[in-house]
């Protein structure tokens, strides 16, 4: 496998540079394009010699990811599906807000090995984890589409702290290269407990989000499978040591699902666990994805918000964006490729 252009640092530039008698400042015009301008083609690099651009096609994945397809809703979401260097896919999608803000949502996984009961993402597994340059370039290819953005999540497709050490080098470059500030990026996770205590012990600004779903482990079952699953006091322990290192305060993510978490009781015990833990409440309507669950009725969603802020928690709801079709992470990425190969 050859290293990737993108993610190479100014010091390993010139280290190669150095190798292939190429003069010094040329490493420099590469990081230039990598780093303010989020360019990974070397056909792009307009100031390189044409035979330094093909050594770098030649000498790296360069890029490494292609865009597919886009698929752009009225109300300015896009979603871009990107085939990876080994035909494989990832979903990154830009969410514009109304106050011109914009937000990158990235993908850290082909598939996902949590495989939660309601996610078309994890539908089939893991395939395998993204590198950090994969990350680096599902950026590069939103800049190119939208320019920078303002926030940046990691909740597309994957547990990114089951990926730790590929999605800490990608947060090091964003903030480091990048020049992101640590505090417009949020990671999801789905409260894989030993990854929450990786990402405490980096203290560093990033938010956290928490996929809790449930107040109660019996009704967090019924969603999330055994094998990555956490009791919700280790998760909220390991959520508040986040908040401890690092002073931000985190959010609770509750899909909400019909019949499964959306009675008076749960809201209300989600609110008291919410203000137990000083953490935020975002409610996320179920996206139906041909799962065997289905979104609740309106007045139900507004009942448990309501039910959620009458407890003293602070709430906001995703508003419904990306069209029907493509609302939910991987679900383009589940209805565009063919899932053969082997499930793990
Ligand atoms: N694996 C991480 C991040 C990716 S999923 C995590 O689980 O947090 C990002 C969020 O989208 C999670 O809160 C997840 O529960 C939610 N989600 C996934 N599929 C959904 C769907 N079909 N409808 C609503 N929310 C969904
Ligand atoms: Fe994986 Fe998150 Fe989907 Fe669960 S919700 S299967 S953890 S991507």
């Amino acid at each position: 496998m050859k290293p990737f252009l993108m993610g190479r640092s100014e010091a390993e530039l010139t280290a190669y540079a150095g190798e292939r008698g190429i003069p010094a400042f040329r490493a420099r015009q590469i990081a230039s394009w990598l780093y303010r301008h989020a360019v990974c083609d070397p056909d792009a690099m307009k100031n390189l010699p044409a035979e330094l651009r093909t050594a770098l096609k030649n000498d790296f994945y360069a890029p490494g990811c292609r865009g597919a397809e886009t698929v752009a809703s009225p109300d300015g979401v896009e979603k871009l599906l990107l085939t990876l260097y080994d035909g494989e896919h990832v979903e990154m999608v830009i969410l514009p807000a109304e106050d011109g803000r914009v937000t990158f949502c990235l993908s850290t996984q082909v598939g996902c090995p949590v495989r939660c009961r309601f996610c078309a993402s994890g539908r089939h597994g893991l395939v395998r984890n993204l590198k950090a340059e994969e990350m680096l370039e599902e950026f590069a290819c939103g800049v190119a589409r939208a320019g920078r953005p303002d926030n940046l999540v990691f909740m597309g497709i994957g547990e990114g702290l089951l990926n730790f050490d590929e999605l800490a080098a990608a947060l090091g470059r964003l903030t480091g290269e990048f020049g992101m500030s640590p505090r417009r990026i949020t990671v999801s996770t789905s409260g894989y407990v030993p990854g929450m205590e990786r990402f405490a012990a980096l203290r560093r600004e990033y938010n956290l989000a928490v996929s809790l779903h449930a107040a109660d482990d019996a009704t967090r079952a019924k969603l999330i499978p055994p094998h990555f699953r956490y009791p919700v006091q280790d998760i909220l322990r390991a959520a508040d040591a986040v908040r401890e290192s690092n002073g931000r305060q985190y959010t609770l993510e509750y899909t909400l699902v019909a019949g499964i978490n959306d009675s008076p009781e749960a809201a209300e015990e989600l609110g008291r666990l919410a203000v137990a833990h000083r953490a935020k409440v975002n409610l996320i309507p179920y996206n139906e994805t041909g799962s065997e669950f289905r979104r609740p009725e309106r007045p139900v969603i507004a009942e448990f918000e309501r039910r959620v802020a009458a407890a003293g928690a602070r709430v906001t709801r995703r508003v419904e964006r990306g069209g029907r079709s493509t609302a939910a992470c991987g679900q383009l990425r589940s209805e565009r490729v063919n899932h053969g190969g082997e499930e793990r």
